[in-house]
């Protein structure tokens, strides 16, 4: 993609609307395509759910929410590739820590080799659950059948879904546990799991996310000559005769003849500019805080178990505690103190009690609910619309909302506009 020549001024045109990482994602593949690329953001940057904000106080960047990849993101990870991204900004964790806070025991999961073999060496080894358990429950998700939920066919309230299953499930499905769709976290199992450290390790984002995808991306589209417009909400979209016909903007519209149209905003976005296409998706929340601490911790990722926190980064003095399903109503100095209080439990080096200056980012419709009746409602890519498009991480991928099921969905509409824009 980086070393794509910019469209030649005959080339067809692609019309993008949304600049998170479905939009980008898309807008990338079809500018390396030789399509000449508009794309069209409400904000003033790119990135969407996954951005970085300049923080006054902190005198730093700090994300959203801490994000992570895992090593088997592949879509996601030859994105950031052909972007250019810095090679050293995802930094992998040899193993994943916990810590359960009812009684101090820890452990670490370590996927190793390049098969599903590391599961039954000491890589997977958690106090108290033996392994034939683990392997056992992991066995019953895998053969999981549509429309069942994780907690039909694992044990909840053992001390294997304490310590692995609600773990794993509320991480990666930012849910709740038991509801979750059991062929889809079956699914991601097998594909996170199978080939040890190729697929399993987990990737920390040793910069600002922006700087990793965001601002590579948007550098990239306008060397290939995309034409990016921010602060440009699509306000209505018309449609007849079987296809997107007009974009309309608040000070402009955009004839859209026969040329491809991505719509890769959020899925409430979305659903009010094609209601009649488009489902109301729940949606669940996470509650990032952000703690500034007088050192340098460096870069580490821990999760506490059986507490408030689902999760805690570090990058530098920034401290970053994720709470999965939470929107932060209450009383707020009490959330910051309980939860610094965890993350101070699983930190490396034990810091005061007494939580520092911190931040708190709510981000209301964060991910799509993973129930087995969510599922069922995503939409795919193609519309009844001959040259309109869907993608999001909210559409049919098969993924939870995540930065790999968006990319995956934004490659998937640019595929199908290159073949509508070359009938
Ligand atoms: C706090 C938090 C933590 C997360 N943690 C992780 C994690 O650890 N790992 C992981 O893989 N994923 C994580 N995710 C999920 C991940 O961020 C999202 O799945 C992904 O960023 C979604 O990308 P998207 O392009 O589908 O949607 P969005 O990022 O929502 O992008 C849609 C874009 O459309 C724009 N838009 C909206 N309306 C209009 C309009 N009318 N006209 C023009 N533009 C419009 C928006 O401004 C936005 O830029 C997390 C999400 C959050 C919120």
């Amino acid at each position: 993609m980086a070393r794509r020549r910019a469209a030649s001024g005959d080339a067809p045109v692609c019309h993008v609307v949304g600049a998170g990482l479905a939009g980008l994602a898309a807008a990338c593949r079809l500018a390396s395509a030789g399509m000449r690329v508009r794309l069209y953001e409400a904000a003033p940057q790119a990135g969407g759910r996954c951005r970085s904000l300049p923080d006054q106080r902190f005198g730093t960047a700090i994300d959203n929410g801490a994000h992570v990849l895992m090593t088997g993101n592949r879509a996601a990870l030859s994105f950031l590739r052909g972007i250019g991204a810095p090679s050293t900004a995802l930094a992998p964790l040899d193993a994943l820590e916990f810590r359960d806070l009812g009684d101090g025991s820890a452990w670490r999961i370590r996927p190793a080799g390049e098969s599903a073999a590391w599961m039954l060496g000491r890589g997977l080894s958690i106090p108290g659950v033996p392994r034939g358990r683990l392997l056992w429950e992991g066995l019953r998700l895998l053969s999981a059948r549509a429309g069942s939920r994780a907690g039909e066919r694992l044990s909840p309230g053992g001390l294997a879904w304490r310590r692995l299953w609600r773990p794993f499930l509320k991480t990666v499905f930012n849910a709740e546990a038991a509801e979750v769709s059991a062929p889809h976290a079956a699914a991601v199992l097998k594909r996170l799991l199978s080939e040890g450290a190729a697929s399993g390790r987990v990737l920390l984002a040793a910069r600002p996310w922006s700087e990793i995808a965001a601002e590579p991306a948007v550098a990239c589209l306008r060397r290939a000559g995309a034409e990016i417009a921010f602060g440009s909400p699509l306000l209505a979209l018309e449609r007849g005769e079987g296809r997107a016909r007009r974009l309309i903007f608040r000070n402009r519209a955009v004839d859209a003849g026969r040329d491809p149209v991505i719509l890769a905003v959020p899925n409430a976005a979305a659903r009010r500019l094609c209601p009649d296409l488009v489902p109301a998706l729940p949606h669940a929340p996470i509650l990032n805080l952000h703690f500034e601490t007088p050192e340098d911790l460096g870069l580490g990722f821990r999760c506490p178990v059986g507490g408030l926190v689902d999760a805690v980064f570090w990058r530098g003095p920034v401290v970053s505690v994720t709470i999965g399903g939470a929107t932060g109503d209450g009383d707020a100095e009490a959330l910051a103190a309980a939860a610094w209080a965890e993350a101070a439990a699983v930190l490396p080096r034990p810091p005061s009690l007494t939580p520092p200056p911190w931040r708190r980012i709510v981000e209301k419709r964060a991910t799509v609910a993973a129930t087995p009746e969510a599922f069922a409602l995503r939409p795919g890519t193609a519309t009844p619309e001959a040259n309109l498009f869907l993608a999001g991480d909210w559409t049919a991928t098969g993924l939870p909302s995540t930065i790999e099921g968006a990319v995956v969905s934004g490659r998937t509409a640019a595929e199908a506009a290159l073949a509508a824009g070359t009938q």
